[in-house]
């Protein structure tokens, strides 16, 4: 009997041993009895010296892979990721196939498509006659060009047996359809700044080299995107692109289509039904597609000659997976470029402090586009209206109800941005804006009301609700929380004759659902949009001219340090939805706050300001990416029970004086959302310079959570490298 260590989708973190009369390649899928199921596991290594007793060593019960195994750099992708998350391998592994390749089942592999030609002796044979006339059609489609079979059968559903009559008559050819196509010229002359931009990136062709392209919203990051990708997809190398959401970006999923309408596309997202994502994800692992697009867990897709890698809105929260196997798809992009040695393209209108950080270090070369690429597209005039003196009625200022009121009355489009990112309440001065920070941390306070107590979620700091405010001695300190709801209500109130239409995550749930919307807007339909982050994403609406941002303070009260770069990109984001195409927009801004560094970067319309103030802040606190953090989450029925058991591993390290000097640990403390589904949620967070230091110290956390889990039967665990959540 040969060992084979395996990879498979159980919760534990070394690999397991099964044997087979011969050995297998690593790569192969087999299928094993685990508790007594059948399920599918990946041979990670032949032919090893087990160490535990033989006899309890079971069969592989059979082979699954017919001929092709997952390849040696994508194993090396996986246990990179398993050890830098500190995940079971097996599961990782498994969180990275598409469903599929998941179940103990053989897949057959896709067939490579065929094309037709008609060849030289075809070509001089007379056309079918007129009156057999689909026939004929056939004929003239081929005279005209190279097509497939599923292009064929649209003008004929008996095609096939045509063709095989004319292949027997030597008259046709049939050959494997290239992956990349011809690709025809871009109907746009790039601009000085695109081809620059291009031209550097393609001058690292065939090297591990990474980029930040950096340009405002309408700059043209997309063109030059689609020139680097034409340029290297036409050498015979592959493309992975990364995005945040494809439902939400038809537009870009059209334009990729008229960009490359010959090339073999693949589409890799969560919404791809199971059988099509298995399909797609072979397509690529084949060599067969040329290009491949996708969200988050496309990173993980094999493709043997990988040339390229964009990751589209870089700064985008998406490509984090904020479950199980916490990945970052945006850093694992770079680390599979390095990889494969080639390229890779982050893009973003506001790129992430961590990004933009590794620009003035030299680590990323930073590309600039100015400038927006249309010539009449003009940047909205940013506006900051102060309400700290200003009667509110729901929310809404005179002013803006004015805005909204004229610009509906002339037909315009406007839109409602509403701030609703899960933030804790806080505590803040009405008359002066005043907010309360903790002494100790970067953190903003979090009110809780029954204990009478704002407190820190960061470090432990905590203290009685103050009766005034300490900067001008006002005793109306407001609490600040939800009330979005009322504010949506009371604009179908205020403009009566308007189209109100509100989008958010539930009214667009659906693929569908989204492109009806878009659709619906586009035929101006719509007076007014009312939503939330979601309308920041990058949707092109010619028409739009003008934007208000009503509660957007909220996130200035927050106790996430990176709260301010959020809001920041979210209000850029926005703001770049107006004034495109050949109209000017107007963006209005109510804030509490208006010499808050956020907004003056913001009505300034400049990025590099607000991350050069944003970035000296995080070092002088020594915040990310002045370090490394990682969080270790506890959740239990109750608060107790969670802090009991971080605590309980941390007097067991602290005993044995394990942990490296240069790691620092917070807490343990209530995480921001500190309730969530029914577990209460809280985290330590240990914080480091030294990147390899903080490895270390998070595996000593888990071998002692895994050493006590079995005392602590009700309480969960997990570890989050690098988290965003708070
Ligand atoms: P971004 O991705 O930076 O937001 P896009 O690539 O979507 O910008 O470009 C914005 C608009 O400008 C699009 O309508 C695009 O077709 C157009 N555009 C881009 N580059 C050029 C160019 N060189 N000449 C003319 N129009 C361009
Ligand atoms: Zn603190």
């Amino acid at each position: 009997m040969i060992y084979h260590q395996l990879a498979l989708n159980v919760p534990l973190y070394p690999l397991l041993t099964y044997a087979y009369p011969t050995t297998l390649p690593a790569g192969t899928r087999v299928a094993v009895r685990f508790r007594n199921r059948l399920v599918a596991a990946i041979v990670w290594e032949s032919d090893i010296q087990p160490e535990i007793d033989l006899s309890k060593i079971r069969p592989i019960e059979n082979i699954l892979s017919d001929g092709w195994q997952l390849p040696a750099d994508w194993r090396a992708l996986l246990s990179f990721t398993a050890r830098y998350y500190h995940y079971p391998l097996g599961q990782a592994v498994m969180a990275a196939l598409p469903k599929g390749l998941r179940q103990p089942k053989a897949v057959p592999l896709p067939k490579q498509e065929h094309i037709y030609s008609l060849n030289a002796l075809g070509r001089i044979q007379p056309a079918p006659p007129a009156r057999y006339h689909k026939q004929n059609a056939l004929w003239q489609r081929l005279l005209a060009a190279p097509a497939t079979l599923h292009q064929l059968k649209t003008i004929h559903t008996q095609a096939s047996q045509y063709l095989k009559q004319w292949q027997q008559q030597n008259w046709i050819e049939a050959s494997h359809i290239p992956a990349c196509g011809s690709i025809p010229t871009s109907l746009h002359q790039l601009n000085q700044q695109q081809q620059q931009a291009s031209a550097e990136v393609q001058t690292k062709c065939g090297q591990f080299a990474p980029f930040l392209l950096y340009g405002i919203t309408g700059s043209g990051k997309t063109e030059v995107y689609f020139d680097i990708m034409a340029n290297i997809m036409q050498q015979g190398k592959q493309v992975l692109f990364l995005l945040p959401e494809i439902n939400l970006t038809p537009q870009l999923m059209q334009r990729v289509r008229q960009r490359f309408p010959h090339t073999v596309t693949t589409v890799l997202h969560s919404q791809t039904a199971a059988g099509q994502r298995t399909t797609n994800y072979l397509q690529a692992a084949l060599g067969q597609a040329a290009l491949v697009i996708g969200t988050r867990l496309a990173i993980f897709t094999p493709m043997p000659n990988l040339g390229l890698i964009v990751v589209d809105e870089e700064h985008d929260y998406s490509f984090k997976q904020e479950s199980e196997l916490r990945y970052q798809a945006r850093d694992l992009a770079v680390w599979r470029a390095r990889q494969a040695a080639c390229p890779v393209v982050l893009g973003s209108a506001t790129p992430s402090l961590e990004s933009w950080y590794k620009t003035r270090h030299g680590d990323y070369q930073l590309l600039q586009l100015s400038e927006r690429a249309h010539s009449n597209a003009q940047l909205p005039q940013i506006h900051l209206l102060d309400i700290r003196r200003l009667p509110l009625d729901n929310g809404i200022s005179d002013i803006i109800k004015q805005k909204l009121q004229t610009n509906v009355a002339r037909g315009g489009l406007s839109m409602v941005y509403l701030n609703r990112r899960g933030f804790a309440p806080a505590l803040f001065c009405d008359a002066c804006g005043h907010t309360f920070g903790c002494p100790n941390c970067s953190a903003k306070l979090v009110l809780h009301q029954h204990a009478g107590q704002l407190r820190c979620h960061h470090c432990d700091f905590h203290q009685p609700i103050p009766p005034s405010c300490p900067e001008c001695g006002n005793q109306d300190l407001t609490a600040v929380g939800q009330g979005t709801q009322r504010i949506e209500e009371y604009l179908q109130h205020l403009l009566p004759s308007a189209r109100i239409l509100r989008v958010d995550r539930d009214s667009t749930a659906h693929r569908q659902d989204w492109s009806e919307i878009y659709h619906t807007i586009m035929r101006k339909e719509v007076d007014v949009l009312v939503g939330t982050q979601m309308l920041a994403k990058g949707h092109d609406f010619p028409h739009l001219n003008l934007v208000v941002v009503l509660n957007a303070d909220n996130s200035l009260y927050s106790a996430d340090f990176r709260a301010p770069e959020r809001l920041f990109a979210e209000l850029m984001q926005v703001s770049g939805r107006a004034g495109r195409a050949d109209c000017t927009g107007e963006v209005w801004v109510q804030t509490r706050q208006p010499e808050h560094k956020v907004y003056q970067a913001l009505a300034a319309q400049n990025y590099v300001t607000f991350a050069t103030a944003e970035l000296a802040e995080r070092q002088e606190l020594g915040m990310p990416p002045f370090s490394y953090m990682a969080a270790i989450r506890a959740d239990a029925h109750t608060m107790h029970e969670a802090q009991q058991l971080l605590r309980q591993v941390q007097q067991g390290i602290e005993q044995q004086h394990a942990l490296p000097a240069n790691v620092n640990v917070f807490g343990p403390v209530p995480m921001l959302m500190a309730r969530l589904a029914g577990y209460e949620r809280a985290q330590v967070f240990l914080e480091s310079k030294n990147r390899r230091d903080l490895h270390h110290s998070i595996s000593l956390w888990q071998n002692w959570l895994l050493h006590l889990e079995k005392s602590n039967p009700h309480t969960r665990w997990l570890i989050d490298v690098d988290p965003l959540e708070m």
